[in-house]
């Protein structure tokens, strides 16, 4: 049984990383019927804020991200962390280091001046028993460090890198996996320790994350090995990179799913954009898909091992096919709260004619809220824009729009009975129909750019409200 994690952090709301590393987790879990569970790394007590946890969550939720199970908060397990690094340190495969803060800034001070790469030159692996009691009985605190063999050769077949070689000495010394406590206490349990105690508890199979955890990976794997359990296979997933190549973050503006939905983005054009963040469909798959639809053919085969580059037309193309697939019902329904907040009346209106208003400005969205700026004309008669303004200077403008007022019906109209109203008016001021269309749509719309005239004109019709846009323009 195939069983996935997602393991975030809760100091902050959901970021688009995580958010995507969740997406392919789910995805390879679902394509294989087997489970996706979430574990809360709360162990950094400073900056874990349970509204984080909470957001973080209700993120996963919004992109259809279910997960099963109840999640784990990881600093509920602390003890059993605590008894694992007892375990290391009673076999000899951890001991405690005595260094201080200032020692080993001296010796990487030392190791950069030098050209060295700066690591934990490994002083303390061998201390004697009475060089132990000696920093004992100074007070002296101690961290605890895991044995890393410089010798040693670390190798797994990563299921999106292929087979993958980290070298033992490139891990930086002996690892701390307890932070500085008093020698004979341990301190709190470290990252890559507790990560490799709680995906065995979990029995988690495949381990899905980030690229920038490659490293870990090689030591969780010395770990593993030390602790005699069971190793999980490793798909490391490319970063998201923003449009100058570089690693998306903090300075692009938008990295929170937060920031993705309050600019408008609908969970179903998110998450399948996510999910072409680094995997390309099969052959003969359009890029427009849901994710149930991506479940039933996803798999490591085909994520890039490249960065990927954060394309917003993409995004804005995939929100706009979400949202032409909602239909009129359910688009009007997302957007009356948005026309109410806009100070719109849309309950001043007939449900036909709103729908009819969604039909009309529906293809041409993008996000939900260009819906607003679009509906608007519709509501609140426009001021005239310069190229309105302009096209009424044109030749026989007024007299055409003069023509077309006097034969507006009272009663309602219907496309099959405006168009020959249209030919009438422009027969009688004697101009083309090009310049009538062009002035009546300034008229309308207050500018010459806009939905499908016909259509716009008799929506406005519908509401009395061309014949006043019309007049006014005459004077
Ligand atoms: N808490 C870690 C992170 O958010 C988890 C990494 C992992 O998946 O092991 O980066």
């Amino acid at each position: 049984m195939v069983r996935v994690r997602l393991a975030p952090s809760p100091t902050g709301t959901l970021h688009i990383g995580t958010a995507r590393t969740a997406v392919f987790n789910w995805l390879f879990a679902r394509r294989h019927g087997g489970q996706f569970l979430l574990r809360i790394e709360d162990t950094d007590k400073e900056r874990s804020k349970p509204e984080f946890t909470e957001n973080i969550l209700e993120g996963l939720q919004w992109l259809g991200l279910s997960w099963d199970e109840e999640p784990i908060h990881q600093s509920a397990r602390v003890e059993h962390h605590r008894q694992t690094i007892q375990q290391l340190l009673d076999a000899g495969l951890a001991y405690r280091c005595f260094a201080s803060e200032d020692e080993l800034t001296a010796m990487r001070e030392a190791q950069m001046a030098s050209k060295q790469a700066p690591r934990y030159d490994n002083r303390h692996r061998h201390l004697s028993a009475e060089q132990q009691a000696a920093f004992v009985t100074e007070g002296r605190m101690a961290t605890v460090r895991f044995r890393i063999d410089d010798q040693r050769s670390i190798e797994w077949k990563d299921l999106v890198r292929g087979p993958m070689r980290w070298a033992g000495a490139d891990l930086g010394g002996d690892m701390v996996i307890a932070r500085r406590a008093p020698a004979d206490q341990i301190g709190d349990p470290l990252y890559n320790l507790v990560v490799v105690c709680d995906d065995a508890a979990m029995g988690i199979t495949h381990v899905i994350r980030g690229e920038d955890h490659i490293a870990n990976t090689a030591k969780q794997l010395l770990l593993y090995e030390a602790l005699g359990l069971q190793q999980p296979e490793f798909a490391h997933t490319p970063l998201i990179l923003n449009q100058a190549g570089r690693k998306l973050s903090k300075r692009d503006g938008v990295t929170s799913v937060n920031d993705f939905r309050g600019m408008g983005y609908t969970a179903d054009a998110l998450a399948n954009y996510m999910t072409l963040l680094g995997w390309s469909p099969p052959e003969g798959m359009e890029e427009r898909f849901s994710l149930t639809q991506a479940a039933e053919v996803f798999g490591f085969e085909r994520v890039n091992k490249a960065g990927a580059r954060f394309d917003w037309d993409k995004l804005n193309w995939l929100n706009g096919q979400v949202l032409h697939e909602l239909g009129r019902e359910e688009l009007l329904k997302r957007l009356i709260p948005l026309w109410q907040d806009a100070g719109f009346a849309p309950a001043e209106c007939s449900e036909a004619w709103c729908l009819q208003l969604c039909e009309l400005i529906g293809p041409s969205l993008t996000l939900l809220a260009d819906g607003v700026d679009q509906a608007k004309p519709f509501f609140v008669r426009p001021e005239l824009q310069d190229d309105a303004k302009g096209q009424l200077e044109v030749p026989g403008a007024r007299e055409a729009l003069g023509a077309l007022l006097k034969l507006l019906p009272e009663g309602p109209l219907g496309a099959e009975e405006a168009k020959p109203l249209l030919a009438q008016a422009c027969e009688s001021a004697g101009v083309k129909k090009g310049v009538l269309m062009k002035s009546l749509r300034g008229a309308l719309l207050g500018q010459l750019q806009g939905p499908d005239l016909m259509d716009s004109w008799l929506l406005l019709h519908t509401r009395g409200e061309d014949g006043a846009r019309i007049s006014r323009c005459l004077g």
